[in-house]
């Protein structure tokens, strides 16, 4: 069955009565390379197990079942449910769970399923919460070697931003304090049934051991981080002070004791300058 040949899939939603949800970010894949290659890049082969998140049909599902020993695939839409049944029936080392995510403990599904091997996550991913997927995964220290994942163009310009350039934002800091980011290949528009208005771009995130910089309070660290980058037409001294509650003599305060300049703006910062700002505002506030 050729997952990715419009008839095959029109066919198959048609007995099923599905029709796409755009809530749910329902574009689904007809090109037929992009999975092989997300697949491969993202690590599956003998040995090792993966975790999908919105299989849709089972395109990407089936490129990993052929290579990985194991692939378990959290879907929320029960419609699809029976499909993938169908479609997966080939494959005996396919595990489908039917929930969000969000809501899903992926340390107890990993403990309890993969004998230890090492594991990956690729996935597709629902466009409307790409951020909250990738922070889940990162910040609950999920046990896995790389993320990778296909998410819009413009997100993964963001997430894959040098930290300290003019793309970055905080979830560029985020991202790079957890992991190693790069953008692995484009995907166009006219890949995906339906078309969806923005093109994409499949990255692949190789998870840390250890983070790239050492700080005092790591809960401390990411409020700062968040409030220096939240107002992005101003200073970060004005972010913090605002977001943070803190007094604009403190925040001053910190960043002199840094080295930093008080109207530098939070895109200029490195992860350095980050961690030592976050360390020093504590000392002083
Ligand atoms: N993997 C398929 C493909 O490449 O053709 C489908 C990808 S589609 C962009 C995103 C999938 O994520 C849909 O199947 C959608 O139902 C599912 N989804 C949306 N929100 C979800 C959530 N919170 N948890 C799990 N799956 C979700």
């Amino acid at each position: 069955m050729k997952l990715t040949d419009i008839n095959v899939i029109k066919r198959i939603l048609g007995r099923h009565g599905f029709s796409f949800s755009k809530a749910l970010g329902q574009n689904f894949l007809i090109d037929e390379t992009v999975c092989p290659r997300m697949a491969e890049m993202g690590g599956a082969k003998e040995g090792t197990c993966a975790v999908e998140i919105g299989p849709g049909l089972g395109v990407l599902t089936v490129e990993l079942a052929k290579r990985a020993d194991k692939v378990i695939t959290v879907e929320l839409d029960t419609r699809l449910i029976p499909v993938l049944a169908e479609t997966l029936s080939d494959y005996r080392n396919v595990e489908v769970i039917n929930a969000d995510v969000l809501k899903t403990d992926l340390h107890k599904l990993i403990a309890e399923n993969f004998d230890g091997k090492p594991v990956n996550v690729c996935a597709n991913l629902p466009y409307y919460i790409t951020s909250p997927i990738l922070m889940y995964l990162l910040e609950s220290k999920l046990p896995v070697e790389n993320i990778t994942v296909m998410v819009q163009k413009e997100a993964a310009d963001r997430l894959c931003a040098k930290v300290g350039s003019r793309d970055s934002g905080a979830i560029t800091v985020a991202v790079n304090y957890y992991a190693e980011s790069e953008v692995l290949f484009d995907v166009g528009r006219e890949c995906f049934t339906p078309s969806p208005n923005v093109d994409s771009c499949v990255i692949r995130l190789k998870v840390r051991k250890e983070p790239p910089v050492k700080v005092q309070d790591e809960e401390f660290f990411f409020r700062m981080v968040k409030a220096a980058f939240s107002q992005r037409r101003k200073t970060a001294s004005n972010g913090i002070s605002s977001g943070m509650g803190i007094a604009k003599d403190k925040v001053s305060e910190a960043l002199n004791l840094s080295g930093l300049s008080p109207t530098v703006r939070a895109e200029a910062l490195t992860m350095e300058e980050l961690a030592l700002l976050s360390d020093n505002l504590l000392k002083v506030k």
